[in-house]
C-alpha cells in the first residue's frame, strides 16, 4: 500500500482544475438543457474571497452532479463534470487497488450516502444476480449475517424482499457460533432457501468485533450453494487495513466480492460518505435501463449526487498520504491500548479488537450515571446494559481518559468498601 503525500497547494491546484474542465453555468458554453445549477447567490455568492483557498468549499458551490458510476467504460455520465468524476474515479481507483489490494481497474464502485445505502447496493446486486443467472425466487434468497451486525442488513432484507438469517455469537469474543451457522443454514435451506448473500463484518459498530471471513467462505463452498460476500467495513475500513498488515479482507481474497467503507466515520470526511466497491461484472445487475435522460444510464440506489463529496474523501486520503494516513490510525490504536492496559490493572472486563479503536466495557463495572457523563453508547436500550462502549476517535483527549478512569476507579473502590 502506498500513495504520495500532497500539500495544500498541490490539492488547491488538483481540484481547481478539474473544476476547469467542468462545464460552468456562469461560463460562456451555452447549458440550457440540464436541470440542475450552482448553489442559491444570496448565500453562497461566489466570489467570496476564501473561496479561492477552498477547494471543497468551491466545488460545493459549483455543485457538479457525480450521478451515475464513473469507474465504467460506457460513454461518462453527464460529461459536462468530467472534470470532477475524474477524481471520483481516480479515488475508486485508489481505495480499491492501495487500501484493498485489488488488481488495477479490477473493481467498480461509487460513492454512495453512506453505509447503509452500500450495503443496501450489495445486496441487491446479488438479489438481482441470483434472480438472473440462477432464476432464484425471492423466498429463495437469503441474507446471512450476525447479530451484532448494523441494522442497514434487516433494513435492506425488508426493503428488497429477501429472508433474514442471523447468526449467533459468542457473548465473550463476539465470534459468529459455528453451531449456529451450520444451524441456521440447515434450516434455512430445509425452509427453501438456495442463495445466500453473507455479510462479513469489518467492525461491528458495537464491539469493533472482526468476522472470520475465511471461516465464512469456506463454510459455504462446503455446503455447495451460490454465495457471494459482501464485507461491511463502514466503520473499519479506513482504520483496519492500516493497523493490520495481514489482513484478509483484501480483493486478493476470493472470497471478498465487494465492501461498504465510509468516509464519515474514520476518515473524518462530511456526512454523505459512504464508499461501495465491487468487483468488475457485478454492479451491471442494477442497471436501470429506464433511466433514459442519462447517457450511459444509472447503476446506484441514489441517483444525483454530489461531486464534493467525492472530492472530500480524494482530499483527506491525498493530505496525509498512506504513511500519513497509518500513522495516524496507529497512534489512535495506541491511545486504545492504553486504556485497556489500565482497564485490565482496574480488574474491569472488556471487549477488543487490536486493530481497532473501541472497547466495550462490562456494565457491571460502572454507572449509568458514569456512562452517562462521558456519553458511553449501550449495546442496547430496550433491555438492560450489558455494555458500553469508548470509541477513541481523533477527538477524544488524554485528560478526558485519565478523568474517566479516575471517575471509574473511585466508583469501584467505594462498591468495594
Ligand atoms: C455506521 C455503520 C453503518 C451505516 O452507515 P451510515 O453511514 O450511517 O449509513 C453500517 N455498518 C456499520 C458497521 C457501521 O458502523
Amino acid at each position: 500500500m502506498y500513495w504520495k503525500k500532497l500539500s495544500h497547494e498541490q490539492i488547491k491546484e488538483i481540484v481547481f482544475k478539474a473544476l476547469g474542465e467542468n462545464l460552468d453555468y456562469r461560463g460562456e458554453r451555452p447549458i440550457l438543457g440540464i436541470p440542475g445549477t450552482y448553489l442559491d447567490t444570496s448565500e453562497f455568492y461566489p466570489d467570496a474571497p476564501f473561496l479561492q483557498d477552498a477547494p471543497y468549499m468551491s466545488a460545493m458551490v459549483r455543485n457538479p452532479n457525480h450521478i451515475g458510476v464513473h469507474t465504467l467504460s460506457d460513454k461518462s455520465v453527464l460529461e459536462v463534470f468530467e472534470g470532477t468524476q475524474k477524481i471520483e474515479r481516480e479515488l475508486i481507483h485508489l481505495v480499491a487497488e492501495e487500501i484493498f489490494n485489488g488488481e488495477p481497474n479490477g473493481q467498480d464502485g461509487y460513492v454512495a450516502t453512506g453505509g447503509t445505502e452500500a450495503n443496501i447496493q450489495a445486496m441487491w446486486i446479488y438479489r438481482n444476480y441470483f434472480i438472473k443467472e440462477h432464476g432464484a425466487r425471492l423466498g429463495e434468497i437469503g441474507l446471512v449475517y450476525s447479530e451484532d451486525s448494523h441494522y442497514s442488513m434487516p433494513k435492506g432484507a425488508n426493503i428488497l424482499n429477501i429472508q433474514n438469517i442471523i447468526l449467533e455469537v459468542d457473548s465473550e469474543t463476539r465470534e459468529i457460533l459455528k453451531s449456529s451457522l451450520e444451524e441456521k443454514i440447515k434450516e434455512a435451506r430445509s425452509n427453501g432457501v438456495k442463495y445466500f448473500i453473507v455479510i462479513a463484518n469489518l467492525s461491528t459498530t458495537m464491539f469493533g468485533s472482526v468476522d472470520d471471513i475465511d471461516m465464512l467462505g469456506d463454510f459455504f463452498s462446503n455446503q455447495n450453494v451460490d454465495f457471494r460476500i459482501h464485507v461491511d467495513a463502514a466503520y473499519g475500513g479506513f482504520i483496519y487495513p492500516f493497523t493490520n498488515t495481514t489482513s484478509r479482507f483484501t480483493f486478493q481474497n476470493p472470497y471478498m466480492n465487494s465492501i461498504t467503507a465510509d468516509g464519515h466515520k474514520m476518515l473524518q470526511t462530511p456526512y454523505g460518505t459512504g464508499l461501495f466497491l465491487i468487483r468488475k461484472g457485478y454492479i451491471e445487475y442494477v442497471k436501470t435501463e429506464e433511466a433514459q435522460y442519462i447517457p450511459g444510464k444509472d447503476y446506484t440506489i441514489s441517483g444525483s449526487r454530489s461531486g464534493a463529496n467525492a472530492i472530500s474523501m480524494w482530499m483527506i486520503l491525498k493530505i496525509h498520504g498512506s504513511e500519513g494516513w497509518k500513522y495516524k490510525m496507529e497512534t489512535l490504536c495506541d491511545k486504545t491500548e492504553r486504556i485497556c492496559k489500565k482497564l485490565e490493572k482496574m480488574g474491569v472486563e472488556y471487549f477488543r479488537n487490536p486493530y481497532n479503536n473501541i472497547i466495550a466495557i462490562k456494565a457491571k463495572y460502572m454507572s449509568a450515571e458514569l456512562a452517562d457523563k462521558y456519553y458511553l453508547v449501550a449495546n442496547s436500550y430496550e433491555h438492560k446494559a450489558e455494555w458500553y462502549k469508548i470509541v477513541v476517535m481523533p477527538h477524544v483527549k488524554p485528560g478526558t481518559i485519565d478523568s474517566f478512569l479516575m471517575d471509574l476507579a473511585g466508583e469501584l473502590k467505594s462498591k468495594k468498601n
